[in-house]
């Protein structure tokens, strides 16, 4: 395909293949928070909010692509217990594909042990402290890494800006910070209504099968 013109805009895996393709052919350098910004680079970061299993499935995607970026994992979500085994091998998987893990945060606990990176990405972040310096790590929405200009996210299955694969193909943005979430991409639905009921259906059968394994007679 030599035309993004004939790409359609949704949010299948398919389609986020084809943005990484596009920063590839845009001469796009991945690169890791805590870095200087430089001409060319694209700092790509996932907070994972709901879904361990589609970030790991993401990150493999990455992979296959030669690409590395950065996952931000939550220790107070009400979705995934990071101290499980399942959340122990997620990591362990991520660090194996040459992802860096960082903390997904809820203001103000920053609590970086030995299992994260030192950067940072406040969930749900108000404007009055967003941007402030944290001690001891990078914060994405740090003044360095975030400008409105220099910024896409996916939130909501909504780009505000559009999406970026275009722009990125044409080398247009002299660097940029993308937040992508693995879920939106991962569980299928025109609408972020129907992704999240894809979710929590796949969930659910998940769910069951933690149950007998969990020795619990579900006859
Ligand atoms: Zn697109
Ligand atoms: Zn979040």
């Amino acid at each position: 395909m030599d035309s993004g013109a004939l790409v359609s805009c949704n949010f299948e895996l398919e389609h986020y293949r084809e943005l990484l393709e596009a920063a590839k052919a845009g001469d796009y350098r991945f690169a890791r928070f805590g870095e200087e910004p430089r001409p060319g680079d694209l700092f790509l970061r996932h907070d994972v909010d709901l879904s361990l299993d589609a970030a790991v499935r993401m990150a493999e995607l990455e992979a296959e692509l030669g690409v590395t970026t950065t996952y931000l994992l939550m220790t107070e979500s009400v979705f995934y217990n990071l101290a499980s085994k399942e959340g122990t091998e997620a990591i362990e998987r991520l660090r194996e594909l040459g992802h860096a893990v960082g903390l997904h945060a809820v203001y103000p606990h920053v609590e970086l042990d030995e299992r994260f990176d030192p950067v940072v990405s406040w969930h749900n972040p108000r404007p009055e402290y967003m941007s402030e310096e944290i001690g001891g790590a990078v914060n994405a929405y740090g003044t360095r890494y975030f400008s409105p200009e220099r910024y896409r996210s996916d939130s909501n299955q909504h780009w505000r800006a559009g999406c970026p694969h275009e722009e990125l193909r044409a080398g247009a943005f002299p660097w940029l910070q993308i937040l992508v979430h693995p879920e939106i991409w991962v569980y299928p639905g025109e609408t972020m209504g129907e992704t999240m009921r894809a979710m929590v259906e796949a969930d659910s059968a998940r769910r069951l099968e933690q149950l007998a394994a969990d020795g619990i007679d579900l006859g």
